[in-house]
């Protein structure tokens, strides 16, 4: 039998919401106690004193689908996963119907990170992350969307549509509707894409239902949740209200540091801090989820705000949950995030190019996927 014991580290309770000094001892591969728990002699003792200990941490939109088609800018889900101390990436349309069914091949089935997916409402997906395909009516492809989920409904989320100029063009709110309707027809969320108009946010916003997902909720472009004048528009806020999730998705063009604080300033949330990572930004500008967390800390944020936008809210959001993510809880499979906060100041960049120095750094150390050690190994 594994026996591991992790002790003395600040352990997140997400139902308490906060942070407490325990042990968490993980049994062949399951979370078996947390509290203060004497070692059995044959249990490895995991020194976590001055760490953190959190559920495995969920980056709810990546691009991972490390397929031949995407060429340069293929990207394995380990590479932003366990190396970087998350244990659960979720794939935001890189696939479309045409594609999904080498998702197993080219992503699941390879990797020590725990992997999901959307499904893109366009047919080909996002090869070299290109657009365009969703403007094009005889790619959308509803019925496909809806069959893909009865073969691949234990790993498949939702539904994803890019509701933005360079994606869906002039098509974009007839694009929105056919992928809410492919949603609802499987009863899963959709996540929206917003950025450029057309179409006009205002327009795609009216459109989501409770459970959906707004993801780079807080771009810096014009046309986005804020008047130009900054305030919130009555479309987000309506929609935030009747129980629409706010996603991060910072990207190489979708986080501004002002459009983020006014948001908040005006009592808007941060449900789910995501990273959006993929070829193009995993050097620059994102580089990992941990360091988008740590600019949402700097914004404001508190440490137990922050890990929950990386934990429970995206595990319930996305349905995760069901797999044992989101929580510390005995009897479920172990997936723990252990990671220190260092008091070193940082100089980071937000999407817009704005450059700040963050404080305070929040650095994953490990995780474990299913009772599985990974030690981080990639740039943080
Ligand atoms: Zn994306």
């Amino acid at each position: 039998m594994n026996v591991n014991i992790l002790k003395g580290g600040q352990v997140y309770d997400a139902e308490a919401h906060r942070f407490a000094v325990a042990d968490v001892l993980i049994e062949d591969g399951r979370i078996v106690r947390i509290g203060k728990i004497d070692a059995p002699p044959t249990a490895t003792i995991v020194d976590t004193h001055g760490a953190y200990v959190a559920p495995g941490f969920i980056d709810s939109h990546v691009h991972v689908f490390s397929h031949p088609l995407f060429h340069h800018s293929r990207l394995a889900a380990d590479r932003v996963g366990v190396q970087q101390g998350v244990a659960c990436v979720v794939d935001a349309g890189s696939s479309g119907a045409v594609t999904i069914d080498a998702f197993p091949t080219f992503v699941r089935d390879t990797q020590r990170t725990a992997t999901y997916a959307f499904i893109n409402i366009g047919s080909p997906g996002l090869p070299n992350l290109g657009g365009g395909h969703s403007s094009r009516p005889e790619l959308l492809d509803l019925p496909g969307v809806v069959k893909a989920f009865g073969r691949h409904g234990d790993w498949l989320l939702g539904v994803k549509v890019l509701a933005s100029a360079s994606h869906t063009g002039a098509y974009g709110e007839q694009a929105v509707r056919m992928a809410r309707k492919a949603a609802e027809l499987v009863g899963r969320p959709l996540m929206l894409h917003i950025g450029n108009a057309p179409p006009v946010v205002d327009d795609v916003l009216d459109l989501l239902r409770p459970g959906d997902i707004v993801t780079h909720a807080y771009h810096g472009k014009v046309g986005g949740v804020l008047t130009h004048g900054g305030k919130v528009l009555p479309a987000f806020r309506a929609a935030v209200e009747r129980g629409v999730w706010v996603d991060i998705a910072h990207g190489r063009a979708s986080f501004s540091f002002s459009t983020c604080a006014r948001a908040l300033e005006q009592g808007m949330p941060v449900h789910s801090i995501s990273s959006d990572l993929h070829a193009g930004n995993v050097n620059r500008y994102v580089v990992s989820l941990s360091r988008t967390m740590s600019k949402l800390l700097a914004l404001g944020l508190s440490l137990a705000d922050t890990v929950r936008a990386v934990t429970a809210t995206p595990a319930k959001m996305l349905g995760v949950d069901a797999h044992g993510f989101g929580r510390l809880q005995p009897g479920d499979p172990a997936h723990v995030t252990v990671f220190e906060v260092r008091d070193e100041p940082r100089e980071v960049e937000d999407a817009e190019g704005d450059r700040r120095t963050l404080e305070q750094w929040i650095e994953p150390r490990y995780v474990y996927v299913g009772g599985e050690r990974h030690d981080v190994s990639a740039p943080l």
